[in-house]
């Protein structure tokens, strides 16, 4: 049994859902700004693609998650929604479980954040090891102390928090 992606990959061509694609196999690309030369290459008999100026590239898959801007997860997702193409029970479990492992990364991620804005150590990491404000709000730096693991706990049950692995199995 093939799965979802191999699904995808197999029953919808780049061509199909690439706006850019000029006569041929090559297009502007729109996954980097200021393109006035065909950097896009669609090959189709690898069922791939490629832009040899921003060095993109991969399946169908791959184009739709660059082109929108969107997950891995989010453009199976979408491709197989837009052209009926049912996603396994196996894969809707893993689907499932991604989901759940990103939103307790990313909870735990703006919880340290937060934590690191509210701090003495905001100050300290400035001024004294020269973090710009920018760096430090861009990269999502944080603190983790002790006041973090109850704030999770109040949010998401342990075997979420183990399957994500911020608590350990006892
Ligand atoms: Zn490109």
């Amino acid at each position: 049994m093939s799965t979802t992606k191999e699904k995808i990959i197999n029953t919808i061509s780049i061509s199909e859902i690439y706006p850019k694609l000029l006569n041929g196999n090559r297009g502007e690309c729109a996954m980097h700004e200021n393109t006035s030369s065909p950097s896009f290459r669609y090959h189709p008999d690898t069922k791939s693609w490629n832009c040899f100026s921003c060095g993109t590239g991969g399946s169908v898959i791959d184009l739709c998650k660059h082109m929108n801007n969107i997950s891995y997860r989010e453009a199976v997702m979408e491709l197989a929604n837009e052209h009926k193409i049912p996603i396994n029970e196996e894969d809707k479990k893993t689907i499932k479980a991604r989901e759940i492992i990103e939103n307790v990364l990313s909870t735990f991620t703006d919880l340290c954040h937060e934590n690191l804005m509210n701090s003495e150590y905001y100050e300290d990491l400035k001024d004294r090891r020269g973090f710009s404000e920018d760096i430090i709000t861009e990269y999502k730096i944080g603190l983790f102390d002790n006041t973090i693991k109850p704030k999770l706990k109040k949010m998401f049950n342990n075997t979420q928090l183990v399957y994500a692995g911020l608590l350990s199995k006892k």
